[in-house]
């Protein structure tokens, strides 16, 4: 047992010394990073990074592209993170600059995964990456002394609509996008002068490294990012800009001021988008989250799951037990 102190908390970190044990309260070390560089022979890319995973038992996803790597990953101790990082980074020769830590008390993911894409973040803009070093960053305390001390500049959230509702930067310009691969067109809806000085961010920072090259493609000089995004912001500067919570791409759903997860929001069961709004199912009688959209669709409404949902459709004043889900049975039984 070690103790691992997190803005004010104290958690005590059990490292699986008795894999049968049904303590919840054990902490999972969790990080994000991306790191831009070239890449050839995936598959074989791929083997090393299962390799490195396994054998510091890491849990995570990452994209694997010929630009580089995206990813989040989770350990159950802190030395276990450091190991992968160190041997991701010896392995691949490379020197990544943000590491973006957080912490959770469930496991964020189920196991350890890769997927191949072409680009390692989605702009359309496969082959085009950013060059090694820094192109226009700003770090947290830079963009918190603009935030706060300047007025003329447009802030602009690069990400979609259901992440900027949950939490943004005071101030900041909703793109109200499904995906990235929108943005450059809302952009080009705002007409916005050339000279203006513009500030865009995003939750670690990956979608902003595209970005910015698309907007300095079309004659936009006076751009800047926020370097390792919203996380490395919260990190360094908690409770001052940014308000609301975080969406993050695992379980946790979103992290919030403390980086620890969401106690508000859930995945939707019907949608997947961040849920926070209590029903009690009309089939099963089971209380489940929802969110605001599937709330106002009259076959998903009040009903805990598509299953109850589907069940409820057919015979309406029909009662049923809750269909336990196949990763919630896993998590049970453990
Ligand atoms: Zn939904
Ligand atoms: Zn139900």
């Amino acid at each position: 047992m070690s103790k691992l102190s997190n803005a004010g908390k104290t958690h005590q970190v059990d490292s699986r010394l008795n894999p049968d044990s049904t303590q919840i309260n054990q902490l999972f070390h969790i990080s994000t990073f991306y790191h831009f560089f070239p890449l050839t022979d995936l598959d074989a890319v791929k083997v090393d990074l299962c390799k490195i995973a396994e054998k510091h038992k890491t849990l995570g996803l990452v994209i694997i592209g010929p630009e580089g790597l995206n990813s989040t990953v989770a350990a159950d101790s802190a030395e276990a993170l450091m190991q992968f990082k160190k041997e991701l980074q010896d392995h691949f020769q490379i020197q990544i600059e943000n590491f973006k830590d957080s912490f959770s008390d469930a496991p964020p993911f189920r196991r350890f995964s890769t997927k191949i894409r072409d680009e390692i973040v989605t702009a359309g803009l496969p082959g085009r990456s950013p060059e090694p070093g820094i192109n226009h960053h700003l770090s947290p305390e830079e963009w918190d002394h603009v935030l706060k001390n300047e007025k003329d500049f447009v802030l602009i959230d690069t990400r979609n609509w259901y992440e900027y509702k949950i939490g943004t930067f005071k101030g900041a310009i909703n793109p109200n996008i499904e995906k990235f691969t929108e943005f450059p067109a809302f952009f080009e809806s705002q007409h916005i002068p050339k000279e203006k000085k513009i500030l865009i961010f995003c939750t670690g920072g990956i979608r902003c490294e595209k970005g910015i090259l698309e907007l300095q493609d079309k004659g936009y000089d006076n751009v800047f990012q926020l370097n390792g995004g919203i996380l490395k912001y919260m990190a360094e500067k908690p409770r001052q800009e940014f308000e609301g919570e975080c969406f993050v791409f695992d379980n946790r759903v979103a992290v919030n001021a403390d980086l620890q997860p969401s106690q508000v929001y859930k995945l939707c069961p019907h949608c997947g988008q961040p849920a926070h709004i209590k029903i009690e199912c009309k089939r099963c009688d089971e209380p489940a989250l929802l969110c605001e959209s599937c709330l106002e669709l009259e076959w998903k409404k009040d009903t805990c799951s598509k299953n109850c949902s589907y069940q409820y459709s057919i015979n309406p004043h029909k009662k049923g037990k809750h269909q336990v889900q196949h990763y919630e049975a896993a998590r049970l039984k453990k």
